[in-house]
């Protein structure tokens, strides 16, 4: 099988952790590695004229072009010569692609919206809100990782089909070990929507000489960015910066608790991570982190600094809670290996292939 998979926003060869570059970097890189057994893949991405090599049988083809139109007429052009079988656009500017690519070509086409515009609980954006219905009514299959997230597609745009698939973890890279620190981390983009401020004001609340670790870099502007470390000040806060992926697994290892606070979290790589590592999450019970954290490898609480700050309370003053939970999360994680992942996206696309 041929697969063209675009990713108009980001390359996932791309750092992540700052700028435009986060969780579906991960995403692609880990799914489509896993595939090369049954699919040949084209990652298509902006980025001077190049192919580079993923993994045998995955290419990462820079295409440079920056609208839209001429990014599509490449895959087209490409599709002659390459015959895909299934078009898969991941967030919501690959959709744009999409649309144009699928009235030429007509293939099976399946789209992740990644994060949902309309879902979110902080500021939308009413045009780009449009386009994803645009998208949504016009592929073939949303594939979205929570139950939660297909259900509330399902309600607002009838008709449209939906599947949930989660996404993974590689719990051969983040693996469990004891835990003997006292340190908070917090992994990600710093963008408002992932809700730092939250966790600062649990601090405040916490009153006591906790150490949280920040890792990740500016991703909506070095000024929030910088708000935010003075927001923070007064509190023993270490900013990291951005890490190499590859080299978290140190972080998750030398800490006690993972926070994650955001807002709005339409899944949550990071509590994976941390569930592979053995280590409890900390985050709000409506994000996505619902449906892999659950009420056994962590605490998810109401959205609220005061919420945070006692469930943070509460794994601090409990090594053996702690323990409890992070061997569970650990439990769960394997569950979600990316390779369990990639074997359900091979029947799902081998059936809409076959259609
Ligand atoms: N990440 C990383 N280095 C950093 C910060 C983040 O490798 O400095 C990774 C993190 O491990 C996770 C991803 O970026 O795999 C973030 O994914 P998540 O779903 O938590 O958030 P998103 O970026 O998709 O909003």
């Amino acid at each position: 099988m041929r697969i063209c998979v675009v990713s108009y926003h980001a390359s996932p060869l791309n750092p992540v952790g700052a700028g435009k570059s986060g969780g579906m970097s991960i995403v692609l890189r880990n799914l489509y590695c896993r595939m090369t057994e049954f699919a040949e893949v084209d990652i298509f991405v902006r980025g001077n004229d190049q192919t580079v090599s993923l993994s045998p049988g995955v290419n990462v083809i820079y295409v440079d072009q920056n609208d839209t139109t001429g990014f599509a007429e490449t895959i087209i052009d490409r599709h002659a010569e390459r015959q895909y079988d299934l078009l898969h656009t991941h967030y919501w500017s690959s959709g744009i692609v999409g649309l144009l690519v699928n009235k030429t070509l007509g293939i099976p086409w399946l789209h992740t919206l990644h994060t949902v515009e309309i879902l979110k609980t902080i500021k939308q954006d009413r045009t780009r809100v449009d386009i994803e219905e645009e998208i949504v009514r016009a592929c073939d299959l949303v594939v979205s990782p929570t139950h939660q997230e297909a259900t509330a597609l399902r309600a607002l745009y009838s008709g449209v089909n939906v599947i949930s698939v989660p996404h993974g973890v590689n719990a051969e890279m983040f693996v469990p070990s004891l835990d003997g620190h006292k340190n908070i981390l917090y992994v990600g983009r710093i963008d408002p929507i992932k809700g730092l401020d939250v966790l600062v004001d649990a601090l405040r609340i916490l009153k006591r000489d906790t150490n949280l670790i920040v890792v990740g870099g500016p991703s909506k502007g070095q000024k929030n960015y910088d708000a935010i470390k003075t927001y923070g000040r007064d509190l023993s806060i270490d900013f990291a910066g951005p890490v190499q992926h590859e080299a978290l697994v140190r972080y998750y290892r030398e800490t006690a608790m993972v926070v994650v606070p955001s807002y709005y979290e339409s899944f949550g790589l990071v509590g994976l991570e941390a569930m592979a590592s053995a280590r409890p999450v900390v985050g709000f019970s409506h994000t996505g982190l619902r449906e892999t954290v659950g009420d056994d490898a962590g605490i998810l609480v109401k959205m609220g600094a005061r919420n945070l700050a006692q469930a943070i309370k509460t794994l601090l003053e409990n090594h053996e809670l702690r323990q409890k939970l992070g061997n569970w999360g650990r439990h769960k994680a394997l569950v979600y290996d990316w390779s369990n992942i990639a074997r359900r996206y091979q029947v799902i696309y081998e059936k809409v292939v076959q259609k």
